[in-house]
């Protein structure tokens, strides 16, 4: 089986043995003349991997409803939804799944990563975004529409901050990388000092990365703290919510800043969830991915090798 993690700036391929391991890899830049071409590098990326695969799985930013990614922006030219799981077994001649790639991250983590062993798992991606990813009960949980996991959304303030998604309070709207820039921007516009500013010049990067953000953490720097504190206290209050709605037995958290920041954020996190919690008396884990870049690849190829067990032998 192949796992295609189709990104908004690069797409990876990568292909798995019968116990899956990845044996061949393949990366390109995503085309941006839209599905069909998007579609016609994955077909060349598989097509270039030392054998042919079986099926194929593909983590697809955006929602996802079976095999259709509707409206993303974050794919260029991708303007309405797209059949992409039955393009891509047109074009590749084998069985294809797509999935949210939040979704296919907890998978891989839940397959190969931080998860294994777990039944009731919440994955939460710290990126540019918040993005969240569930198996419950032992099995990918996608909803009834398709639209389950978006753990980002989740409103924690009701009539607070403004989120990308155009509405107020959300998690994503004090945790998510973009809303975290925004306030140190503003705040540096009206002039507030701050090592997050003297970091980001000095390294010469356009934005408040990740990595600026962690430098300025070390240096005690009171904007830098303040921000990280609301997106701990954004982040509790969210997984607490979401432990009392699902009473899961394990939360993975991974991306971006939890890469940057590691197991002293995900802890963190874990003591903001705990006031929040019913039943806090359970052991739950919090635990820091472990996968990186690959628990989209390798939750994708999981998603591919169900869909050959689901289908039967041949
Ligand atoms: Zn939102």
């Amino acid at each position: 089986v192949a796992g295609v993690d189709l990104g908004g700036t690069n797409l990876a391929v990568a292909l798995f043995d019968e116990e899956h391991r990845i044996v061949d890899r393949a990366r390109l830049p995503t085309p941006t003349a839209g599905p069909d071409a998007v579609v016609e590098a994955i077909a060349e990326a598989v097509g270039g991997l030392r054998a042919a695969p079986d099926a194929v799985g593909v983590g697809a930013p955006g929602p996802v409803n079976d095999g259709i990614v509707k409206t993303t922006p974050n794919l260029r030219g991708w303007t309405g939804p797209v059949p992409l799981a039955a393009l891509v077994a047109e074009r590749l001649g084998c069985a294809a799944v797509v999935d949210n790639d939040a979704n296919v991250g907890a998978v891989g983590e839940w397959v190969a990563g931080a998860g294994r062993g777990s039944r009731f798992l919440l994955g939460v991606w710290l990126g540019t975004g918040v993005g969240g990813g569930l198996v419950l009960d032992g099995k990918p949980y996608r909803g009834a529409f398709g639209g389950a996991g978006e753990f980002g959304h989740m409103c924690v303030h009701l009539g607070g901050a403004l989120c990308g998604c155009g509405r107020r309070g959300c998690v994503e709207a004090y945790a998510g990388r973009a809303s975290m820039e925004r306030t140190v921007a503003m705040a540096v516009a009206a002039g507030r000092e701050t090592e997050l500013e003297t970091v980001r010049a000095a390294t010469g990067k356009a934005r408040y990365t990740s990595a600026v953000l962690s430098k300025a953490l070390k240096r005690d720097d009171p904007l830098a703290t303040g921000v990280l504190d609301e997106a701990v206290a954004a982040l509790g209050a969210a997984v607490g919510a979401a432990v009392n709605l699902l009473d899961l037995d394990r939360i993975v958290v991974g991306g971006g800043l939890a890469e940057k920041l590691g197991d002293s954020l995900v802890a963190r996190i874990a003591t903001a969830t705990r006031p929040y919690l019913l039943v806090p008396d359970v052991e739950r884990p919090m635990v820091l991915a472990e996968l990186g870049d690959d628990a989209g690849v390798v939750g994708a190829a999981a998603l591919a090798r169900s869909l050959l067990a689901n289908s039967g032998p041949g």
